[in-house]
């Protein structure tokens, strides 16, 4: 009893930093052990789930109250500003990503065999067309219940709007039964936050799980053998938070001080859970920590999960200067102009999800002329990256959550929506 109320009392935050530290040094210690493996999985799986569980109806009622609460002109002007913001640090998350991997050259020197087996993958990349058709729902609530998140935000933003106008009739009928439906939904938004909150509390355990799992299974080779990668993407990471975040939110006058500080409960989760989309309950709840109102947030960190990656953009430029330096054909100036291109469009349609930068690298392969095929050199090269995707994921989803949360502060700020009173501790 009393151990279970020093684990509720003492410090929700220090409990899962102590949980991320026990669970890597056992993990690289105890190694991947499948009795140890066998119990902790599941432990691990269950706080991914309770996280998954809540992120639908999460998503959908904040962006229907949020949508709901302000006008049309203005989710117009917020959404513009988000998608600017988004769209500036990409590009700055590409030269980044390039930039390391142009000065610590991972890669170089591996002089990889051509005859060696590998297994190959297909990118199968969409059309910009296809992506963007696909973001109209055409069955609302199958996109819902299936968690597609682009066509359940567009199918939500059209309601919440609608809902807007019912709510400002001057039709009392159309009046009364808006503001009941708003009144429902902001009750289902509400009780859905105080399940976040319990579930951060198993949140300790579920993370020591998890990055125990990460680091018995890639630890070894990530800070060994591919050291180069893992030390060029997480320099990446680290230039993006100093140089792009911490100089913009400085630009609006936010403390990048307090905005690492007030920005870790979801960071370690990202970093945890490599999902952003599992993350999005405890971002949107970081982001209210911050001050920023439901107007901006309700919008931007849904569509940020989905479509804004800095960190995965990091990744990918490393990862392909590692790729092309270890097959002996180093990039050229046209290549890398591609390259950003093919990143900055390709992370629109990638899913927050564990992994799904790995499927974005093919794409970008596949545009420089390095297709992944079987047996190929190239195949082997991405086949070492993947030995260590788990590692390098946990490292690039935080900076895709942090960036969005930075977006959020910065879009309030300028909306002089941002409740600065919580910026002056
Ligand atoms: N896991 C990342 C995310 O959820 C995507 C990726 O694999 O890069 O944001």
């Amino acid at each position: 009893m009393s151990i279970l109320k020093l684990y509720f009392k003492s410090n929700l935050l220090i409990r899962i930093l102590l949980a991320l530290i026990l669970g890597a040094v056992g993990g690289l210690i105890i190694g991947n052990s499948p009795s140890v493996m066998a119990v902790l999985a599941p432990l691990g799986e269950i706080f991914v789930r309770l996280l998954k569980m809540i992120v639908v109806p999460v998503i959908a009622s904040t962006l229907i109250v949020g949508a709901s609460s302000i006008t049309p002109a203005q989710l117009g002007r917020i959404g513009a500003k988000t998608l600017i913001y988004y769209t500036i640090t990409s590009i700055f998350a590409i030269i980044i990503g390039l930039g390391i991997g142009a000065l610590i050259k991972p890669g170089s020197g591996l002089n990889l065999i051509a005859d060696a087996a590998a297994e190959g993958k297909v990118a199968q990349a969409p059309t910009v067309i296809q992506i963007l058709l696909d973001i109209i729902p055409t069955n609302p609530i199958g996109a819902i219940s299936g968690g597609q998140v682009l066509p359940m935000i567009f199918f939500c933003l059209a309601f919440g709007i609608a809902l807007a106008f019912g709510r400002d009739s001057h039709d009392e009928q159309i009046k009364k039964s808006s503001d009941t439906v708003y009144y429902f939904v902001d009750g289902v938004s509400q009780a859905m936050f105080k399940i976040v909150g319990w579930v951060m509390q198993y949140a300790p355990i579920g993370v020591f799980a998890l990055i125990f799992g990460v680091f018995a299974k890639n630890g070894a080779v990530a800070f060994g053998s591919l050291a180069s990668v893992t030390v060029s993407v997480y320099l990446g990471l680290l230039l993006q938070v100093v140089l792009v975040y911490c100089v913009i939110c400085a630009m609006f006058k936010l403390s990048p001080m307090i905005f690492l500080n007030k920005v870790r409960p979801a960071l370690i989760t990202a970093f945890v859970t490599r999902s952003s989309g599992a993350t999005l309950p405890v971002s949107i709840q970081t982001a209210q920590s911050m001050g920023v109102p439901k107007s901006v947030y309700s919008f931007a960190l849904p569509v940020g999960s989905t479509m804004n990656m800095d960190g995965t953009t990091v990744y990918l430029g490393v990862c392909a200067i590692f790729i092309a330096n270890a097959v002996g054909m180093p990039l050229t100036v046209d290549q890398m102009i591609t390259v950003t291109l093919t990143t900055v469009l390709g992370a629109i349609g990638t899913a927050g999800v564990p992994g799904a930068g790995a499927i974005m690298l093919l794409m970008v392969l596949e545009s420089i002329g390095l297709p992944v095929e079987a047996d190929s050199v190239v195949a082997i090269a991405y086949g070492m990256i993947l030995g260590i995707d788990a590692i390098l994921d946990m490292g690039r989803t935080s900076m895709n959550v942090v960036g969005d949360i930075a977006g959020t502060a910065v879009v309030a700020k300028q909306e002089k929506t941002l409740d600065e009173a919580v910026w002056k501790s």
